[in-house]
Protein backbone atom coordinates (compact mmCIF):
# COMPACT_ATOMS: atom_id res chain seq x y z
CA UNK A 1 0.00 0.00 0.00
CA UNK A 2 3.49 2.29 -0.15
CA UNK A 3 2.69 3.56 -3.43
CA UNK A 4 -1.09 4.64 -2.10
CA UNK A 5 0.38 6.84 0.77
CA UNK A 6 3.58 8.20 -1.37
CA UNK A 7 1.25 9.67 -4.16
CA UNK A 8 -1.31 11.22 -1.74
CA UNK A 9 1.78 12.52 0.32
CA UNK A 10 3.34 13.55 -3.26
CA UNK A 11 -0.12 15.14 -4.37
CA UNK A 12 -0.60 16.78 -0.62
CA UNK A 13 2.86 18.59 -1.38
CA UNK A 14 2.18 19.69 -5.21
CA UNK A 15 -0.87 21.61 -3.29
CA UNK A 16 0.17 23.51 -0.13
CA UNK A 17 2.80 26.06 -2.84
CA UNK A 18 -0.50 27.21 -4.48
CA UNK A 19 -2.57 27.49 -1.29
CA UNK A 20 0.51 29.73 -0.24
CA UNK A 21 0.10 31.57 -3.13
CA UNK A 22 -3.02 32.77 -2.85
CA UNK A 23 -3.20 34.13 0.26
CA UNK A 24 0.15 35.87 -0.65
CA UNK A 25 -1.87 37.49 -2.92
CA UNK A 26 -4.51 38.34 -0.71
CA UNK A 27 -2.39 40.16 1.77
CA UNK A 28 -0.72 41.99 -1.23
CA UNK A 29 -4.58 43.25 -1.76
CA UNK A 30 -4.53 44.67 1.58
CA UNK A 31 -1.87 46.68 1.76
CA UNK A 32 -2.00 48.23 -1.70
CA UNK A 33 0.40 46.14 -3.44
CA UNK A 34 0.17 44.57 -6.69
CA UNK A 35 1.32 40.90 -6.85
CA UNK A 36 3.54 40.22 -9.67
CA UNK A 37 1.01 39.06 -13.16
CA UNK A 38 -1.70 40.29 -10.92
CA UNK A 39 -2.20 43.53 -12.53
CA UNK A 40 -4.12 42.29 -15.46
CA UNK A 41 -6.58 40.83 -13.60
CA UNK A 42 -6.93 43.85 -11.61
CA UNK A 43 -8.08 46.18 -14.25
CA UNK A 44 -10.16 43.95 -15.88
CA UNK A 45 -12.31 43.58 -12.26
CA UNK A 46 -12.33 47.13 -11.69
CA UNK A 47 -13.79 47.90 -15.02
CA UNK A 48 -16.26 45.13 -14.70
CA UNK A 49 -17.21 47.07 -11.31
CA UNK A 50 -17.38 50.60 -13.84
CA UNK A 51 -19.49 48.97 -16.47
CA UNK A 52 -21.47 47.41 -13.90
CA UNK A 53 -22.30 51.02 -12.03
CA UNK A 54 -22.64 52.36 -15.41
CA UNK A 55 -25.30 49.70 -16.17
CA UNK A 56 -27.33 50.26 -12.75
CA UNK A 57 -27.07 53.91 -13.45
CA UNK A 58 -28.49 53.93 -17.10
CA UNK A 59 -31.28 51.89 -15.88
CA UNK A 60 -32.07 54.12 -13.19
CA UNK A 61 -32.07 57.06 -16.01
CA UNK A 62 -34.24 55.03 -17.96
CA UNK A 63 -36.37 54.77 -15.07
CA UNK A 64 -36.77 58.48 -14.45
CA UNK A 65 -37.39 59.36 -18.06
CA UNK A 66 -40.79 57.17 -17.70
CA UNK A 67 -41.78 58.94 -14.48
CA UNK A 68 -40.81 62.09 -16.15
CA UNK A 69 -42.33 61.67 -19.41
CA UNK A 70 -45.33 60.80 -17.32
CA UNK A 71 -45.01 64.25 -15.04
CA UNK A 72 -44.66 66.17 -18.58
CA UNK A 73 -48.20 64.50 -20.08
CA UNK A 74 -49.99 65.71 -17.37
CA UNK A 75 -48.07 68.92 -17.46
CA UNK A 76 -49.49 69.84 -20.44
CA UNK A 77 -52.69 68.21 -19.81
CA UNK A 78 -53.23 70.39 -16.86
CA UNK A 79 -53.04 73.46 -19.94
CA UNK A 80 -55.87 72.67 -21.98
CA UNK A 81 -59.18 74.77 -21.35
CA UNK A 82 -60.49 71.32 -20.54
CA UNK A 83 -58.63 68.38 -18.45
CA UNK A 84 -59.33 66.17 -15.64
CA UNK A 85 -58.75 69.20 -13.11
CA UNK A 86 -61.69 71.00 -14.74
CA UNK A 87 -63.98 68.06 -14.87
CA UNK A 88 -63.48 67.82 -11.74
CA UNK A 89 -64.18 71.15 -10.42
CA UNK A 90 -66.74 71.49 -12.40
CA UNK A 91 -68.26 68.13 -10.87
CA UNK A 92 -67.81 69.33 -7.04
CA UNK A 93 -68.97 73.06 -8.08
CA UNK A 94 -72.27 71.00 -9.33
CA UNK A 95 -72.36 68.89 -5.86
CA UNK A 96 -71.92 72.24 -3.98
CA UNK A 97 -74.96 73.84 -5.65
CA UNK A 98 -77.13 70.80 -5.02
CA UNK A 99 -75.97 70.84 -1.12
CA UNK A 100 -76.34 74.60 -1.14
CA UNK A 101 -80.01 73.97 -2.51
CA UNK A 102 -81.13 71.04 -0.35
CA UNK A 103 -80.11 73.02 2.69
CA UNK A 104 -82.26 76.10 1.70
CA UNK A 105 -85.30 73.38 1.26
CA UNK A 106 -84.94 72.41 4.66
CA UNK A 107 -87.87 73.70 6.50
CA UNK A 108 -90.14 72.30 8.63
CA UNK A 109 -93.60 70.39 7.03
CA UNK A 110 -96.68 72.14 6.79
CA UNK A 111 -98.24 69.05 8.34
CA UNK A 112 -96.29 69.58 11.57
CA UNK A 113 -97.57 72.89 11.97
CA UNK A 114 -99.02 74.85 14.09
CA UNK A 115 -99.60 72.87 16.65
CA UNK A 116 -102.57 74.26 19.17
CA UNK A 117 -101.55 75.42 22.66
CA UNK A 118 -104.86 74.03 25.08
CA UNK A 119 -105.97 76.69 28.19
CA UNK A 120 -103.91 76.90 31.03
CA UNK A 121 -106.03 74.46 33.02
CA UNK A 122 -103.62 73.42 36.37
CA UNK A 123 -102.73 69.96 36.69
CA UNK A 124 -103.23 69.45 40.42
CA UNK A 125 -101.09 66.50 41.96
CA UNK A 126 -103.96 64.85 43.77
CA UNK A 127 -101.51 61.70 45.20
CA UNK A 128 -97.75 61.25 44.99
CA UNK A 129 -96.59 58.09 46.62
CA UNK A 130 -93.25 57.20 46.60
CA UNK A 131 -92.73 53.63 48.26
CA UNK A 132 -92.74 50.50 45.83
CA UNK A 133 -95.22 50.44 44.09
CA UNK A 134 -94.78 53.95 43.21
CA UNK A 135 -98.23 55.58 42.79
CA UNK A 136 -98.86 59.18 41.09
CA UNK A 137 -102.86 60.91 40.89
CA UNK A 138 -102.87 64.13 38.82
CA UNK A 139 -106.48 66.08 38.34
CA UNK A 140 -107.04 67.78 35.25
CA UNK A 141 -110.15 70.16 35.74
CA UNK A 142 -113.03 67.18 36.23
CA UNK A 143 -110.37 64.42 34.54
CA UNK A 144 -108.55 62.00 36.90
CA UNK A 145 -105.50 60.11 35.63
CA UNK A 146 -103.30 57.64 37.45
CA UNK A 147 -100.11 55.82 37.23
CA UNK A 148 -98.32 52.93 39.10
CA UNK A 149 -95.08 51.62 38.80
CA UNK A 150 -94.67 48.57 36.82
CA UNK A 151 -92.38 46.10 39.06
CA UNK A 152 -90.77 44.22 36.30
CA UNK A 153 -89.56 41.31 38.96
CA UNK A 154 -87.04 39.62 37.09
CA UNK A 155 -85.06 43.52 36.57
CA UNK A 156 -86.08 44.72 39.83
CA UNK A 157 -82.80 45.00 41.27
CA UNK A 158 -82.16 47.65 38.69
CA UNK A 159 -85.92 49.69 38.42
CA UNK A 160 -85.35 50.85 42.36
CA UNK A 161 -83.66 53.77 41.28
CA UNK A 162 -85.62 54.51 38.08
CA UNK A 163 -89.04 53.19 38.79
CA UNK A 164 -91.31 53.73 35.20
CA UNK A 165 -94.76 54.46 35.55
CA UNK A 166 -97.67 53.10 33.60
CA UNK A 167 -100.86 55.07 33.39
CA UNK A 168 -103.68 52.56 35.30
CA UNK A 169 -106.58 54.47 35.38
CA UNK A 170 -108.22 57.88 33.23
CA UNK A 171 -107.83 59.27 30.01
CA UNK A 172 -106.80 62.71 28.06
CA UNK A 173 -110.12 62.04 25.79
CA UNK A 174 -111.76 64.43 27.60
CA UNK A 175 -109.10 66.99 27.59
CA UNK A 176 -109.12 67.01 23.61
CA UNK A 177 -110.64 69.97 22.12
CA UNK A 178 -112.56 69.95 18.53
CA UNK A 179 -109.73 70.00 15.99
CA UNK A 180 -109.50 70.61 11.90
CA UNK A 181 -109.11 66.61 11.55
CA UNK A 182 -108.98 63.37 13.30
CA UNK A 183 -104.79 62.86 12.39
CA UNK A 184 -104.64 66.73 14.57
CA UNK A 185 -106.73 64.90 17.43
CA UNK A 186 -104.34 62.14 17.43
CA UNK A 187 -101.67 63.69 17.15
CA UNK A 188 -102.49 66.06 20.42
CA UNK A 189 -103.99 62.98 21.83
CA UNK A 190 -100.53 61.34 21.70
CA UNK A 191 -98.58 64.25 22.76
CA UNK A 192 -100.65 65.08 26.08
CA UNK A 193 -100.54 60.97 26.88
CA UNK A 194 -96.53 61.18 26.00
CA UNK A 195 -96.28 64.92 28.08
CA UNK A 196 -98.36 63.73 31.22
CA UNK A 197 -96.91 60.40 31.74
CA UNK A 198 -93.43 62.53 31.93
CA UNK A 199 -94.66 64.97 34.33
CA UNK A 200 -95.74 62.35 36.41
CA UNK A 201 -91.91 60.65 36.31
CA UNK A 202 -90.55 64.07 36.99
CA UNK A 203 -92.83 64.48 39.65
CA UNK A 204 -91.32 61.29 41.42
CA UNK A 205 -87.84 62.16 40.72
CA UNK A 206 -88.11 65.56 42.33
CA UNK A 207 -90.14 63.86 45.14
CA UNK A 208 -87.09 61.32 46.02
CA UNK A 209 -84.41 64.00 45.20
CA UNK A 210 -86.79 66.35 47.82
CA UNK A 211 -86.66 68.75 45.74
CA UNK A 212 -89.76 71.08 45.29
CA UNK A 213 -92.48 70.17 43.00
CA UNK A 214 -92.96 71.97 39.80
CA UNK A 215 -96.53 72.84 38.92
CA UNK A 216 -97.75 72.32 35.42
CA UNK A 217 -100.65 73.42 33.32
CA UNK A 218 -102.46 72.05 29.94
CA UNK A 219 -100.71 75.51 28.70
CA UNK A 220 -97.00 74.53 29.71
CA UNK A 221 -97.27 71.12 28.22
CA UNK A 222 -98.52 72.57 24.61
CA UNK A 223 -95.79 75.41 24.48
CA UNK A 224 -95.70 75.98 20.91
CA UNK A 225 -92.06 76.31 19.08
CA UNK A 226 -91.98 80.15 17.69
CA UNK A 227 -90.12 78.54 15.36
CA UNK A 228 -92.13 76.36 13.53
CA UNK A 229 -95.20 76.12 15.77
CA UNK A 230 -94.27 72.47 16.74
CA UNK A 231 -94.65 71.63 20.65
CA UNK A 232 -91.68 71.94 22.36
CA UNK A 233 -90.96 69.02 24.88
CA UNK A 234 -90.49 69.82 28.83
CA UNK A 235 -87.11 71.16 28.74
CA UNK A 236 -88.21 73.47 26.39
CA UNK A 237 -87.00 71.93 23.16
CA UNK A 238 -88.70 72.11 19.79
CA UNK A 239 -87.82 68.31 18.63
CA UNK A 240 -88.83 68.82 15.02
CA UNK A 241 -86.25 72.21 14.48
CA UNK A 242 -83.72 69.73 16.29
CA UNK A 243 -84.34 67.52 13.74
CA UNK A 244 -83.90 69.84 11.16
CA UNK A 245 -80.65 71.47 12.28
CA UNK A 246 -79.76 67.85 12.40
CA UNK A 247 -80.54 67.69 9.01
CA UNK A 248 -78.29 71.10 8.04
CA UNK A 249 -75.70 70.12 10.23
CA UNK A 250 -75.25 67.17 7.94
CA UNK A 251 -75.32 69.16 4.93
CA UNK A 252 -72.79 71.76 5.98
CA UNK A 253 -70.35 69.03 6.75
CA UNK A 254 -70.82 67.77 2.84
CA UNK A 255 -70.10 71.41 2.10
CA UNK A 256 -67.12 71.43 3.87
CA UNK A 257 -65.45 67.93 2.71
CA UNK A 258 -66.51 69.36 -0.89
CA UNK A 259 -65.33 72.63 -0.58
CA UNK A 260 -62.10 71.24 0.98
CA UNK A 261 -61.87 68.90 -2.05
CA UNK A 262 -62.50 71.67 -4.50
CA UNK A 263 -59.26 73.65 -2.98
CA UNK A 264 -57.05 70.54 -3.45
CA UNK A 265 -57.61 70.30 -7.28
CA UNK A 266 -57.45 73.90 -8.12
CA UNK A 267 -54.00 73.88 -5.97
CA UNK A 268 -53.07 70.34 -8.08
CA UNK A 269 -53.70 71.90 -11.21
CA UNK A 270 -51.67 75.52 -10.31
CA UNK A 271 -48.90 73.22 -9.33
CA UNK A 272 -49.14 70.93 -12.63
CA UNK A 273 -48.74 74.25 -14.88
CA UNK A 274 -46.08 75.46 -12.93
CA UNK A 275 -44.09 72.27 -12.82
CA UNK A 276 -44.22 72.59 -17.01
CA UNK A 277 -41.23 73.94 -17.86
CA UNK A 278 -39.36 72.44 -14.44
CA UNK A 279 -40.54 68.81 -15.75
CA UNK A 280 -39.15 70.11 -19.12
CA UNK A 281 -35.83 70.60 -18.10
CA UNK A 282 -35.36 67.79 -15.95
CA UNK A 283 -36.45 65.17 -18.67
CA UNK A 284 -34.06 66.97 -21.01
CA UNK A 285 -31.21 66.33 -18.54
CA UNK A 286 -32.22 62.74 -17.88
CA UNK A 287 -31.72 61.95 -22.18
CA UNK A 288 -28.56 63.72 -22.20
CA UNK A 289 -27.64 61.68 -19.47
CA UNK A 290 -28.82 58.61 -21.39
CA UNK A 291 -27.44 59.69 -24.75
CA UNK A 292 -24.28 60.13 -22.71
CA UNK A 293 -23.83 56.39 -21.60
CA UNK A 294 -25.44 54.95 -24.53
CA UNK A 295 -22.75 56.70 -26.89
CA UNK A 296 -20.09 54.64 -24.45
CA UNK A 297 -22.48 51.36 -25.07
CA UNK A 298 -23.20 50.79 -22.00
CA UNK A 299 -26.54 48.80 -21.99
CA UNK A 300 -29.06 48.80 -19.21
CA UNK A 301 -28.70 46.48 -16.10
CA UNK A 302 -31.58 43.77 -16.32
ZN1 LIG B 1 -89.44 74.17 16.20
Amino acid sequence: MSWLRNWLNRAKENQDPGEESSSRTDEHQQTGERAPGASSDEDHRQGFHIRDAERRQLRRLLRRQDDLSYDLQRAEESLNEENQWTERIEQLNQAIEQAMADREAIEPSTESTPRVQLDPVPIEIVELKEEEPANVRLRIGSTEIGYREEIDWAERGHNVANPELRRMAGDVEPLLPDLESAERTQELREHLLHSLSTYANQLLEHAAAGSELPAMTLADITRTCPACGGWLDQKNRCPICAELNWKRQEIDDDLRRLRKERDDVISDLERQRDRLPIVRRQLAETQSDIEKLRAKGVEPAS
